[in-house]
């Protein structure tokens, strides 16, 4: 069972107070749609999505690349970068608990023949240097040859911090790796550590950003990087059937959040710090996670304790056996629903 499978059975006669399952269930509102219903459009298969360019160029110029390519998901995004960084029998490092080895489908090995070498991840999200180092493989025919190193971050609500990020990356260069950022949680990130969008990215030739995480557009991730390996991308992505005509209303959508909804992002986190400190004092200790999301690795009885009474209070979450409870914080809880919430945890 995953985090995106859930077994906890809400009572219909309950109404749902708020939404912990994902940062994914935000929804657009009302000044979004409007944007949105504004944006100026055309086909994007022809290069005349104008909505679609600006938000391609905004993000690209934001994280100091040459440019970027606007996707439907970031799966699709992810997936792109690892075919446009590497060919078949050619090897991604990457970590075991990170979304491109975890909850991809095995796409980059079923659609491109690549290897994927998961390593252990840290318990600050990062990947241990010295691990990575060990995991390059020789140039010798027995094995695949080492081409992208693929990080994450935020990843499981931890910021890792730029520090660890260049101390794992310069490994890889010096092997002559080429690397990867899968941030779809990059804002969460960048708001946590007080870190500019440029230092944070600059590590990496391709970085990938979700739109429709806790940013709250309906779709989109764009990819960004350097000219020619986002070309080698347009060209998968139309491969994939991913190439779109007048989904500018949807990058309208992107660069609303862009504008509006990264600043606040900063409230989702100190609300998952209040609820993480009220989960203290009722004894549950082991809470991990720096951003918008908790992951509760306390013992089961309290565990069970805790969505219970979220269960019986309307709260939603995610349940799954033997996996810890992830608790996410979102734009679209309000703060009737976070009063409930600590209501629901203190009453444990
Ligand atoms: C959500 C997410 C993605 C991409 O997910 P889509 O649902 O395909 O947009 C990639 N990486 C991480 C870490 C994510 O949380």
């Amino acid at each position: 069972m995953s985090q995106y499978s859930s077994q906890q059975a809400l009572n219909p006669d309950v109404e749902v107070q708020c939404d912990l399952r994902s940062d994914t269930v935000t929804r657009p509102d009302a000044a979004m749609r409007a944007a949105m219903a504004a944006a100026e459009v055309g086909d994007d298969v022809f290069g005349e999505d104008p909505s679609i360019t600006r938000l391609e160029c905004t993000l690209a110029e934001r994280l100091g690349k040459d440019a970027a390519l606007f996707l439907p998901s970031g799966t699709q995004s992810n997936l792109i970068a690892m075919l446009a960084h590497c060919g078949r029998g050619e090897e991604v490092i990457t970590g075991r608990d990170y979304h491109v080895y975890k909850y991809e489908a095995g796409g980059a090995s079923v659609l491109g023949g690549c290897v994927l070498d998961p390593r252990l991840v840290e318990p600050d999200g990062g990947l241990n240097a010295d691990d990575v180092g060990r995991a390059v493989k020789e140039d010798d025919a027995h094995h695949p040859i080492s081409r992208l190193l693929s990080l994450e971050n935020s990843h499981n609500g931890m910021a890792v911090p730029l520090a660890r990020c260049i101390e794992v990356v310069n490994v890889a260069r010096s092997a002559g790796l080429s690397t990867h950022l899968d941030g779809a949680r990059f804002f969460n990130a960048t708001v946590a550590l007080q870190c500019g969008e440029k230092a944070l990215a600059a590590p990496f030739d391709t970085v990938s950003i979700c739109l429709s995480k806790g940013l709250g557009a309906p779709v989109g991730s764009v990819l960004v990087g350097p000219s020619d390996l986002i070309a080698k991308g347009r060209r998968l992505r139309k491969m994939l059937g991913g190439g779109m005509r007048q989904a500018g209303v949807l990058a309208a959508a992107g660069l609303y959040a862009l504008e509006h909804n990264i600043a606040r992002l900063a409230e989702d986190h100190a609300r998952a710090a209040e609820l993480k400190t009220v989960l203290e004092d009722v004894g549950v200790t082991d809470v991990r996670g720096d951003t918008n999301m908790l992951f509760l690795h306390a013992a089961s009885e309290v565990q069970n304790r805790l969505v219970e009474s979220f269960t019986a209070t309307g709260v939603k979450i995610n349940v799954s056996k033997d996996e810890p409870v992830r608790l996410v914080l979102h734009k679209d809880v309000s703060e009737a629903g976070f009063a409930t919430l600590l209501q629901a945890v203190r009453q444990i």
